[in-house]
């Protein structure tokens, strides 16, 4: 299987084959440079987390680094890419995509079984991953669009469209806590239950359902596991590539259309038509940004108070669009707790990973990412007031409120008031074993046969 992957800033295209890899580098001058793969990989080795560190370091601390080391960090343009090679030159083959068929027949009846209440608010996409092997993106996609009728109406080839949902779930890591395929695949579930509330599925078009499954699945795609901040403090190529602004953002979309064009899945459409839909991927994905909340729900609020929205129009629809796909991206709190804790507790390791390493090279260590300040319920905490509350009042307004509305905002105050408790008791904890240390230390004793509640 090959793969192409374009990322078109004016500066750099690169192309991959498993088998063959060839690096194509564009020079200021407009000629290509090409570098064979055994050196390209050999550079790659056993570097983790797809970023070199040693490289970062010197940059960060320096302001400088050498034209040599220049070089390498602007080949790291795909995050994934780079992991794929290591993997492979440690003979690691990722499972296929496709290997449905090596599942025992009991595990595909029960991942079938699922798919027959995908639209269900408890659905647990962990299990379904496991039963589908590590495919549930994949898997999802296509039932979804085969319930659509999405492969008729758009006339789409279905080799094309499974290797299109191979190269995106592949180009996820899955070596991330939380931003994974397994996360895409959630996200995307979340969506089809938005795309079904009766205020919206009575006026989206086919298209519309079309770029907002597709948006869900492909949003987070080559996720490297650190934010933006991490990034443009160690000056990675792509903060200066999108000029420091959503620069995970712009790079998840931007490899979506590379991976769209390679796959060729939309080339049998009009140019125009085609061309549309890439900037309409892109404005729904750029809407995932976080630090445009306020922008999105001010509007938001805007149009709910003077009673405005006007689904016809497909401006509007759109910008529900992207309200939607913001809202399945921060769902988490408002899933059933079981669910709920598991995608906290994967965001906050994620975190203290960056944390650590921020630590590891002398760097500041970012807000959240401190695992000895930040608990997992503190942040939880701050996290549903400031950002999931907000927004999702204002789609419980819309909504009218819809059965699934009353629902997720039930599971959202219940989860708030179980991480409210756990930090109490996390606080309390603390607080006993300080005061028991102080006690001790001003006791000169050494504490035995105290008891800590
Ligand atoms: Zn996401």
């Amino acid at each position: 299987m090959s793969c192409l992957m374009v990322e078109r800033c004016g500066a750099v295209t690169f192309k991959r084959s498993e088998q063959n890899a060839i690096q194509v580098r564009m020079l200021a001058d407009g000629r290509l440079s090409t570098g064979h793969a055994g050196v390209l990989l050999a550079e790659r080795r056993g570097s983790y987390p797809l970023i070199d560190l040693h490289i970062l370091k010197t940059s960060a601390q320096q302001g400088e680094v050498e034209s040599g080391t220049r070089r390498k960090v602007k080949r790291l343009l795909s995050f994934q890419r780079y992991c794929h090679a290591s993997r492979l030159l440690r003979g690691l083959v990722p499972h296929a995509p496709g290997s449905l068929h090596l599942l025992d027949e009991h595990y595909l009846g029960q991942a079938a079984h699922m798919l027959s209440k995908v639209g269900t608010w408890n659905f647990d996409i962990f299990l379904f991953d496991r039963l589908t092997n590590g495919n549930s993106l994949v898997t999802l996609m296509c039932h979804l669009f085969s319930v659509y009728g999405l492969i008729d109406h758009f006339q789409l080839d279905m080799v094309k469209l499974h290797r299109f949902l191979s190269m995106v779930q592949e180009d996820y890591h899955s070596q991330n806590p939380y931003h994974n395929a397994v996360h895409a695949a959630d996200v995307t579930q979340a969506m089809y239950c938005y795309l079904k509330e009766p205020k919206l599925a009575e006026q989206l078009s086919l298209p519309d359902v079309f770029l907002g499954l597709m948006a869900a699945a492909a949003h987070d795609v080559d996720h490297p596991g650190v934010n933006q901040p991490f990034l443009i403090k160690t000056r990675h190529h792509l903060a200066s590539l999108y000029q420091n602004t959503s620069v995970l953002e712009s790079h998840h979309w931007r490899s979506t259309v590379g991976m769209l064009r390679e796959s060729g899945l939309l080339s049998h459409l009009p140019a125009d038509m085609s061309q549309d839909m890439e900037q309409q991927l892109g404005s729904l994905i750029l809407a995932t940004d976080i630090s445009r909340q306020n922008e999105f729900l001010s509007t938001f609020r805007e149009h709910l108070g003077n009673q405005d929205l006007d689904l016809q129009l497909a401006s509007h629809r759109h910008f529900m669009l992207q309200i939607a796909l913001k809202c399945a991206d921060i769902c988490n709190p408002c899933r059933v707790w079981e669910l709920s804790k598991q995608w906290s507790e994967r965001v906050c390791e994620e975190f203290y990973r960056q944390g650590d390493l921020e630590k590891k090279f002398d760097l500041e260590i970012s807000p959240l990412c401190n695992q000895q300040a930040d608990s997992v319920p503190a942040i939880q905490i701050g996290f549903i007031s400031y950002i999931v509350e907000p927004l999702f009042e204002a789609w419980h307004r819309f909504t009218e409120p819809s059965l699934l509305s009353q629902t997720m905002m039930g599971h959202l105050h219940k989860n708030k008031a179980h991480w409210s408790r756990l930090r109490y008791t996390h606080t309390r904890l603390d607080t006993q074993t300080c005061s028991h240390t102080e006690k001790r230390e001003s006791e000169g004793g050494d504490g035995e046969g105290e008891d800590i509640p």
